[in-house]
C-alpha cells in the first residue's frame, strides 16, 4: 500500500525526523487559512503540492495547461490562487501515465530557503536479506538515472535488523554527504529516525528526495525532509491499524480494490490475454510464455494456494470488466488445490457471466481426472491444453 507525502510526513514526524510544518487541504480556502497561518508564524514563502501517489509532480503539467504540481507561493493569495488551480485538475506526471492523476488534496507547507538537496532511501536489500539505507549528494533528481550513470555517488549502509541502526552508521552517512558541524548530528538523527519508521511501519520503502540542507527564517542551517514516500508491506497491515486508515481508495486501480476484497492477488495490464492461475511464481511463467508465444497478458491473477468457487467466480468478474480482454487462459497446477473445485468455478463463472469470449484451460495435479470431467460434462465451449506451451499457443491463436 502506497500512502500520500503528508501522511508519510506524519509517520516520519513521530519517530523525530524533521519535516517542514504544515497541513492537508481539500479545499482553496483550506488552503488559504493554512498558508494565513504558515505566513503568520514569519513563514516568507510556503509551498503548494499536490497530493497524488506518483512522483515526478514538480516537473508535471495539468491537463489544464498549468504548470507544476508543486508551486512555491510569497503570500497567501498566491497559495490560494495555485490552490484553485491545482485542486479538481489532473496532474500528468512522468510516473502517472498519459492518463494523469486527478488532485483532490494539497499539501501547503513552510517552504525554506534551499541550500543543497540529498538522496535518501530506506529499503530491503534482497542481496544481503536486510535493511539498507542509501543516500546520495545528487538530490531532487532521478535516482535511476545516478545509479546507471554515476553509481559511485551512491553510499550504502547495510542494517542489522537484530540491532536497528547503529548511532556510527547514521554518522558515517551523514559524513559521506559532506555534513558539517552540527548537521553531522542532525543528519544522524534523521536518519536514525528514518530507519526506525522503516522498521516499526512495516514499510517496503521509505524514500526522501529530497532531503535538504535549508536556511531557516533566523538564519540557520537546517536539515529537513522536502518530500517522502512511504510504501508498505501489504501483509503486515493488520497490526497498523493507524496506518491502514490513511489507504485512499481514489488512488488505487478498482478493479484491484475489488480483487483484494476477494484476497486475490489482481495487477491490471496493457495487452489482451486474461489469465487465472494458481500460485505467483506461476502466474509470472504464464505471463512469460504468453509474451513468448507472441501474445500480451491483460493482467497478474494469482487466486492462491486453497481458491474457493466464489473466488473463481470473483476472479472471472473481474478479469472480464476488463475491455480490451480478448481470450482468457486458465493455468492450474493443483498442488493444494483440488482441480474439480477450480473446474466447478469455471462453469460457474462461464454460466453466470455468459462467457463469450475464447477460454483456454490446462489442469494439471491434484484430482485432475474429475476437474476434466465437470469441464466435459458442462457443455461449455472451451479449449483445452494439455500443456502450459500447448495452453499458450492455443490462446495466443484464438486472439489473434
Ligand atoms: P516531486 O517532484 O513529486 O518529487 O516533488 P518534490 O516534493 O520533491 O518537489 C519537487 C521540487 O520542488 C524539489 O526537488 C524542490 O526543488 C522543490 N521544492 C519542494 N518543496 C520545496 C520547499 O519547501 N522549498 C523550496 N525552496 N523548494 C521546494
Ligand atoms: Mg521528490
Amino acid at each position: 500500500m502506497n500512502i500520500h507525502e503528508y501522511q508519510a510526513k506524519q509517520l516520519l514526524a513521530q519517530y523525530g525526523v524533521a519535516v517542514p510544518g504544515g497541513d492537508a487541504v481539500r479545499t482553496p480556502d483550506e488552503a488559504r487559512a493554512v498558508a494565513e497561518k504558515l505566513f503568520a508564524a514569519g513563514q516568507k514563502m510556503v509551498v503548494v503540492k499536490s497530493q497524488i501517489h506518483a512522483g515526478g509532480r514538480g516537473k508535471g503539467t495539468f491537463t489544464s495547461g498549468f504548470k507544476g504540481g508543486v508551486k512555491l507561493a510569497k503570500s497567501v493569495e498566491e497559495a490560494h490562487e495555485f490552490a484553485r488551480a491545482m485542486l479538481g485538475q489532473v496532474l500528468v506526471t512522468q510516473q502517472t501515465g498519459p492518463e494523469g492523476r486527478e488532485v483532490k488534496t494539497l499539501l501547503i507547507a513552510a517552504a525554506e530557503e534551499i541550500k543543497k538537496e540529498f538522496y535518501c532511501a530506506c529499503l530491503l536489500d534482497r542481496a544481503s536479506s536486510r535493511p539498507i539505507m542509501m543516500v546520495s549528494t545528487e538530490g531532487g533528481m532521478d535516482i535511476e538515472e545516478v545509479a546507471a550513470k554515476t553509481p559511485e555517488k551512491i553510499v550504502r549502509e547495510t542494517i542489522d535488523p537484530a540491532v536497528g541502526m547503529m548511532p556510527y552508521q547514521a554518522r558515517k552517512l551523514a559524513a559521506a554527504l559532506g555534513l558539517k558541524g552540527d548537521l553531522i548530528n542532525q543528519g544522524a538523527k534523521q536518519f536514525l529516525g528514518i530507519y526506525r519508521t522503516f522498521w516499526e511501519c512495516d514499510a517496503a520503502m521509505v524514500e526522501i528526495n529530497p532531503l535538504c540542507i535549508v536556511v531557516t527564517p533566523d538564519g540557520r542551517e537546517a536539515l529537513v525532509c522536502v518530500d517522502a514516500k512511504i510504501g508498505l508491506d501489504d501483509n503486515a497491515l493488520f497490526r497498523h491499524k493507524n496506518i491502514l486508515e490513511m489507504r485512499d481508495l481514489g488512488e488505487e486501480a478498482p478493479l484491484e480494490i475489488e480483487a483484494s476484497k476477494f484476497n486475490l492477488n489482481y495487477i491490471k495490464l496493457d495487452g489482451s490475454i486474461a489469465c487465472l492461475v494458481n500460485g505467483a511464481g506461476l502466474a509470472m511463467a504464464t505471463m512469460d510464455i504468453i509474451q513468448h508465444f507472441g501474445g500480451s497478458p491483460a493482467n497478474f491473477l494469482d487466486v492462491g494456494g486453497g481458491a474457493s468457487k466464489d473466488q473463481v467466480t470473483a476472479a472471472f468478474k473481474i478479469i472480464l470488466s476488463d475491455p480490451h480482454v480478448k481470450g482468457i487462459l486458465v493455468n492450474i497446477f493443483g498442488g493444494i488445490m483440488d482441480c474439480n473445485v477450480i473446474a466447478t468455478g469455471i462453469v460457474a463463472a462461464v454460466k453466470e457471466t455468459g462467457l463469450k469470449l475464447p477460454l483456454v484451460v490446462r489442469l494439471e495435479g491434484n484430482n485432475v481426472e474429475a476437474g476434466k470431467k465437470t469441464l466435459s460434462e458442462s457443455g461449455l465451449k472451451l479449449i483445452t491444453g494439455d500443456s502450459m506451451a500447448d495452453a499458450a499457443k492455443k490462446v495466443v491463436a484464438a486472439v489473434n
